[in-house]
């Protein structure tokens, strides 16, 4: 059986505390992998540098000098967790067979890269890594993320339950993947769309090992938001339907008025006009507002900027097609 080459690509943002922690449990773990011959000696750990503004790329650099498992390539500015990720992908497919994509921090159980390497050798293309409890988690995310994904069901998104970015791609897939040429990205809505076997493995999420996390509430609800709106036009079909029951109620509403007029008691109605007023002013400026929501996203998309742009590399990594030409 050939042996694949794995490419562990993990995106890092300010994370020059972590690093120096999380990259030799990356480490052992690879080393385990190919001393167990699930994966080739040519399989590296890639980070990807998100622009962060510390230490992290000359941290990078540094493992990359000190052991050649180590790699990176860095962005020329930062471009958020999603972009970043779809950088080192694209890299790596460039030089991998499959690809493990993780968080730096190590919330994520690194054992279970081994059960997914082992799923792909069963036939799988895309494993995904999803969380079998969320103990660690307050009641109020465990709440607001279950609520989501009933939600994206709902709006017909499919999306893996309780599964974040944590993931084995083959590199036949991300080739096709790079087809998608969409810019706003959410790439675990995104993967099940290109379709090929696919599996689970399960793993418990821990508590981040050193430094904070970047994503606090505003950013975690313009991810959600970009879920649904990447991936769905519901939301705008709600609104044709909202809007037609208030025409409905409205119709209703003028016989009450007319009817009340000729039993001539059509005194002052102050209230009544003014709470309609507001109603219906309510529900247009929503409906723009979620019109306005798509509008924006095409204005993004026929824009086609680069997602992202890759300012250096570690000399250890092998020349991609693009770096011969
Ligand atoms: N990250 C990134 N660019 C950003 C923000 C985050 O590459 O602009 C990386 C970060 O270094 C980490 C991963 O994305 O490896 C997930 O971020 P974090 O752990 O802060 O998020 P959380 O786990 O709290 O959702
Ligand atoms: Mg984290």
């Amino acid at each position: 059986m050939q042996k694949p080459i794995l490419y562990i690509v993990i995106p890092c943002y300010n994370e020059e505390q972590v690093l120096p922690i999380t990259a030799p449990m990356f480490l052992d773990t690879l080393k385990s992998m190919i001393s167990d011959e699930q994966i080739s000696d040519e399989s590296r750990i890639m980070f990807v540098n998100d622009g962060s503004k510390d230490k992290t790329w000359s941290t990078i650099q540094n493992l990359a000098s000190d052991n050649p498992y180590f790699a990176g390539i860095s962005l020329s500015r930062n471009r958020g967790h999603q972009n970043a990720l779809l950088g080192g992908l694209m890299e790596a497919k460039e030089h991998a067979d499959i690809t493990i994509s993780i968080d730096c921090d190590g919330q994520d159980d690194i054992h279970v890269m081994k059960e997914m390497v082992k799923q792909y050798h069963d036939g799988c293309e895309i494993v995904y890594g999803v969380r079998s409890k969320r103990d660690t988690d307050t009641f109020f995310k465990r709440f607001t993320a279950r609520s989501y994904y009933k939600l994206l069901k709902s709006m017909g998104v499919d999306v893996v339950y309780d599964h974040a970015d944590y993931r084995l791609v083959s590199s036949r897939v991300l080739r096709e993947f790079s087809n998608f040429k969409e810019v706003n990205l959410f790439l675990r809505g995104m993967f099940p769309l290109v379709g090929f076997k696919s599996t689970s493995v399960y793993y418990e999420r821990h508590e981040r090992l050193a430094g904070k996390s970047h994503y606090p509430f505003s950013k975690s609800m313009a991810l959600a938001f970009d879920g649904i709106t990447s991936l769905s036009i519901k939301p705008i079909r709600i609104i044709t339907g909202l809007g037609t029951i208030v025409s409905f109620l409205s119709f209703f509403m003028i016989i009450y008025i007319v009817i009340g007029y000729f039993l001539g008691n059509t005194t002052p109605g102050w209230a009544s006009t003014l709470s309609a007023i507001g109603f219906f002013s309510g529900v247009q400026l929503i409906s723009l507002g979620v019109i306005g929501e798509y509008v924006g996203k095409i204005y993004m998309e026929t824009k086609a900027r680069p997602r992202y742009i890759i300012s250096e590399k570690t000399s250890n990594l092998p020349k991609s097609q693009e770096d011969k030409d």
